[in-house]
């Protein structure tokens, strides 16, 4: 087979100017959408993080203010501010960027986002929804990796997806999506006994671990689909997944590369959420001013 790479760059683009459209709708309503971006600490890569996404928002004329806390800011501080946040008519969404400082517990945090602001999708609530089939906000990774089988009109109905990987964020979500898409679901972790066994039962397969060359060619099934969603820093500096890219040319039949895949969806799909969020907070508010 010939392995078709996938690039996310015109996907992520496509879908940036979708919402550029409904961000200027909404403006000729009246309704700035407004992200707040929450930084704690100095931690330098999560800085990068937060000012690609400001950017990125800047670019489809979202409101984004960057909300910064010095690294020593207690959880009630932080609590405080995310209190602050969730009062305010101007901000949508709320994104806290992880990781936190140590002696913050992200799982409080989390749980003290409005459930409607929350765009990241990690509230208990949000990840309920998804879990009955009545997702509200997916969380973007996952929401980025079924835009792509769908934008390269890739079959999950009756297939056999297996994701490698089981975190609240990436994993999880992700096999909760591809089985509400009528796949066959096969979750795999760290306690996994016989991984390659199972990835190589794959039409579809899904890795989010955060190993490089963890998935090789006698893990894949020839003509499957590959999408590597972990990021890993190598020694000399570069970036890889979690899959042996040479090693899985000619068997997958396409696969996802790293850089340049999944990444560039992940921020698409949080702009599209916090659009999301607005559409629904400008409705409500129509509604209510009707009754
Ligand atoms: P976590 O560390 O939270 O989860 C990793 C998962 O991999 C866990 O479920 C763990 O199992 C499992 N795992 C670890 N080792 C193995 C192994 N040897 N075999 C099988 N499974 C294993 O990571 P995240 O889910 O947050 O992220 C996963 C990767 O995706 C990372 O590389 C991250 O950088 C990347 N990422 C990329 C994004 C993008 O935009 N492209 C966005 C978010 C993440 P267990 O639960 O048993 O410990």
């Amino acid at each position: 087979v010939q392995t078709r790479i996938i690039d996310g760059n015109p996907i992520a683009r496509t879908v940036r100017q979708g919402l550029r459209q409904r961000v200027e709708a909404l403006r000729a309503l009246g309704c700035v959408p407004g992200l707040a971006v929450v930084l704690v600490g100095e931690n330098p890569v999560s800085r990068i993080y937060v000012r690609n996404k400001i950017k990125a928002c800047a670019e489809i004329g979202v409101y984004s203010p960057q909300v910064d806390l010095p690294a020593n800011a207690t959880e009630a501080d932080l609590l405080g501010r995310i209190r602050g946040l969730n009062a305010d008519p101007a901000i949508h969404g709320i994104l806290v960027q992880l990781p936190l400082p140590g002696g913050i517990s992200g799982q409080r945090v989390v749980e003290s986002i409005a459930p409607h602001k929350d765009v990241d999708g990690f509230h208990p609530c949000n990840l309920g929804l998804l879990a009955i089939g009545q997702p509200r906000f997916v969380p973007c990774t996952p929401a980025g990796v079924m835009k792509i089988l769908e934008h390269e009109e890739i079959p999950v109905i009756g297939k056999h997806a297996v994701v490698v990987g089981r975190s609240n964020i990436v994993g999880k979500p992700m096999a909760l999506l591809l089985l509400q898409s009528g796949a066959t679901v096969t979750i795999c972790h760290s306690k996994t006994l016989d991984l390659t066994e199972q990835t190589r039962r794959a039409d579809l397969l899904v890795v989010a671990v955060g190993k490089a060359n963890l998935v090789d060619k006698e893990a894949v099934k020839p003509g499957a689909v590959v999408i590597d969603v972990g990021i890993n820093r190598l020694s000399d500096g570069s970036l890889a997944g979690d899959v042996n890219k040479h090693s899985v040319l000619g068997i997958a039949s396409r696969l996802t590369p790293v850089p340049g895949g999944v990444g560039p969806m992940t921020i698409a799909m949080l702009l599209a959420n916090t659009v999301l969020a607005a559409e629904r907070s400008l409705s409500e508010q129509r509604v209510a001013t009707r009754t």
